[in-house]
């Protein structure tokens, strides 16, 4: 399976006439190799794969990257690198510019005097995009802890308790029901806290007649899930069903648009437009959703900055919201599969935001 990776980085680095590249980002460095410690610095060339890392390492990383030669850090990257590079006999190498710091660069640089070092951006994150079966099953498995513990929430939830026994709650069942970790801080943001998209928990008491934002994930193996669901404790005044149908409309929209092809901005845009043809335009500040996986935001971006076209096997959130300050917020999350023909949406978390109380 990692032999498939190593082969697809060849590709991407033969296409940016990359004759060695340097990972060096953890996730990155974990997805070619399977080395999960956490130093350790791969080098790539066409013919050979050295996972580089120091004694404490050694022995762990020659039983997880079977694929990689594994040399023994003496002193640090740098110092290995010299050699490295003329036994390949490559002067040219790529490395990770957002993920190397600028002193480890410039101590890189003053080594490799004979080599020029060429930033690259993204290399590893756009093959990471796109999923694997193996991938798949788990993230398949995380989204559907995830769901599971929201229908566990609607059934227990009640006015009185704190954002953070809420949050607690979650985190309890899902690491019960085969999570080995939450995802991320959940957050619980009910009443004017939900203006806020990344409020965590707070000590705050939950009520009825105000929107409840649970933006709440599972891990395993290494694999995440995003999901993102409003509740409201009671019937529900004029404005929040207005506020509500409006995201669940553009969520709705947006998840049509999901399909190989389909651009990041126009996918977000499909949802914007409807948010403020209804009046909120002001009042949606962040991106429609990101990629999921090892990381819980990688690539590809549903947003306005982006310039990522969606292929089949990405895996995306689509997560519109409307945040009202002193008000509160709604914000709708799904996860989807990118297939060959659309989309599949792999959040089954119902979104009827009632809860009779
Ligand atoms: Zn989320
Ligand atoms: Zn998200």
């Amino acid at each position: 399976m990692k032999t498939e990776r190593l082969a697809r980085l060849r590709e991407r680095m033969a296409a940016l006439q990359l004759p060695a590249m340097l990972i060096s980002h953890p996730l990155n460095r974990y997805y070619l190799s399977g080395f999960s410690g956490s130093a350790g610095t791969l080098f790539v060339t066409a013919d050979r794969a050295v996972l580089l890392t120091d004694s404490r390492y050694t022995e762990r990383a020659a039983g997880e990257a079977p694929g990689f030669e594994i040399v023994k850090l003496e002193r640090d990257v740098a110092t290995a690198l010299p050699d490295l590079l003329a036994q390949a006999g490559v002067d040219w190498v790529g490395f990770e510019s957002a993920h190397v710091t600028c002193a480890e660069y410039k101590v890189w640089a003053e080594k490799v005097r004979e080599a020029t070092l060429v930033p690259t951006q993204g290399v590893v994150e756009g093959i990471r995009a796109v999923k694997e079966a193996e991938e798949l099953a788990l993230i398949r498995q995380a989204v559907a802890i995830a769901d599971a513990a929201y229908a566990y929430l609607k059934r227990t939830i009640r006015p009185g308790m704190t954002e953070k026994q809420v949050a607690w709650d979650l985190e309890v069942w899902m690491r019960t029901h085969g999570a080995d970790g939450i995802a991320f801080d959940l957050i619980v943001a009910s009443g004017p806290n939900g203006a806020m998209p990344h409020a965590l928990a707070s000590d705050r008491e939950i009520r009825a007649g105000e929107p409840i934002v649970v933006d709440m994930g599972a891990r395993v193996h290494g694999y995440h899930s995003d999901l993102t669901r409003t509740l409201y404790l009671g019937n529900g005044d004029g404005t929040f069903r207005q506020v509500y149908d409006t995201v669940l409309r553009a969520q709705q929209a947006a998840e049509a648009r999901l399909a190989p092809g389909a651009l990041g901005p126009d996918v977000d845009a499909t949802a914007r437009t409807i948010i403020a043809e209804a009046g909120y335009g002001e009042n949606f500040g962040h991106g429609l959703g990101h990629g999921v996986g090892l990381a819980v935001h990688e690539l590809p971006g549903l947003n306005q900055r982006t310039q990522d076209t969606l292929a089949p096997g990405h895996v995306v959130t689509v997560e519109p919201g409307i945040y009202l300050t002193g008000w509160g917020g709604v914000r709708i999350e799904d996860m989807a599969l990118i297939t060959e023909s659309g989309a599949e949406i792999l959040t089954q978390a119902d979104k009827d935001p009632f809860v009779r109380v």
